[in-house]
């Protein structure tokens, strides 16, 4: 019998920690150098709860990493001009380098419109069509955070990714596509999957480096991975209460257990991927306020 492998578990929460700390040092000698703070605002509508929770912990991370935190709530029935003359005002506000404006928003708002509306030199989450056009012909803009944190993780792990085959389950606009579009950077030969794709364990099974960005628990089984792929799993399901507990499980799009036995490097869910998103956000908020005041930007961002 073939002995098993254990993969290499990739800790995303300690690499993201190593970031922040890096973009706290860097926020301070930018206050030293611009003669004020890197200031991110965020702005809520509505009280979703998880949207709060996410909310307070951009803020304090902001504030960590030796930033400002301008929060910003609006009431669950404000219109859309209200926040969109919100952006409008925070688009001029020279001590706000990056927007953020925290989705889903309540069903009445166009967030495609409100996206439109941010600066794109502000929108430090790469949402916005210019962002998204500047990846796609390769000029510096902004990169979805999500994305971004996946590829630091895939470098910091295998170095040059030229010839690579990687494998991105998954095509969302935040996520699947500017994921395959770094790789594709990276000279990774990228195969794009989705609900339609035929036969999709064989198409994985042909990855070296596999993200999966889908939204369904544990779908992707081992013997769906070639031996050594490194395996970067971003999603996030919360598996149904087991007897007696208040909550489910969190788990990823992998089949971790299983998984970690053919794979030589996974990301851990929860601890992989999740924590990389807040770090990236601060870096690009940092790369936004070089940019907006004129100084270069340092290169360990
Ligand atoms: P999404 O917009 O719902 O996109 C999901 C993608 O998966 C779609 O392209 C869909 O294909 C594809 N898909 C669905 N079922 C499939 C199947 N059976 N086989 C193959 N492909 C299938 O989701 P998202 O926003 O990209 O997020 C994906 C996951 O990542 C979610 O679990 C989300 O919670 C998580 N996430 C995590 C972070 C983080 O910080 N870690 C950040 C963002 C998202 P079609 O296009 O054909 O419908």
């Amino acid at each position: 019998m073939t002995p098993r492998m254990t993969a290499q578990r990739i800790d995303g929460k300690a690499f993201a920690a190593q970031l922040r700390e890096r973009v706290g040092t860097i926020a301070a000698e930018f206050e030293q150098e611009a003669g004020r703070k890197a200031g991110l605002a965020v702005v809520l509508v509505g009280e979703d709860p998880a949207s709060q929770v996410y909310v307070r912990s951009k803020g304090k991370a902001t504030v960590a990493a030796n930033m400002e935190s301008f929060e910003h709530r609006l009431p669950e029935d404000a219109s859309e001009a209200d926040l969109l003359s919100l952006v409008e005002r925070l688009n001029g506000d020279e001590a706000v380098d990056g927007i953020l404006v925290q989705l889903p928003l309540p069903g009445h708002i166009d967030e495609q419109k409100v996206i439109a509306a941010i600066s794109p030199d502000k929108d430090v989450d790469g949402f916005h069509v210019i962002n998204a056009g500047r990846l796609s012909v390769g000029q510096s803009g902004f990169v979805p955070c999500t994305p971004l944190g996946c590829m630091m993780l895939l470098t910091d792990r295998l170095g040059d990714l030229s010839g690579l085959e990687a494998v991105v389950i998954g095509r969302s606009n935040i996520v699947g596509k500017p994921m395959a579009q770094l790789l594709l950077d990276a000279n990774a030969t990228v195969t794009i999957a989705h609900s339609r794709t035929r036969d999709l364990p064989a198409v994985v099974r042909r990855a070296d480096i596999v993200v999966a960005a889908v939204g369904r628990a544990e779908m992707v089984k081992a013997d769906w991975l070639k031996d050594g792929a490194t395996v970067i799993d971003v999603g996030i399901n919360r598996l149904p209460p087991e007897p007696g507990a208040q909550k489910g499980r969190l788990v990823g799009d992998v089949d971790f257990g299983g998984a970690s036995e053919v794979a030589g490097a996974i990301t851990p869910v929860p601890g992989g991927v999740g924590p990389m998103t807040i770090a990236v956000l601060l870096r690009n908020t940092l790369v936004a306020a070089h940019r907006n005041a004129g100084l270069d930007v340092p290169e360990s961002l």
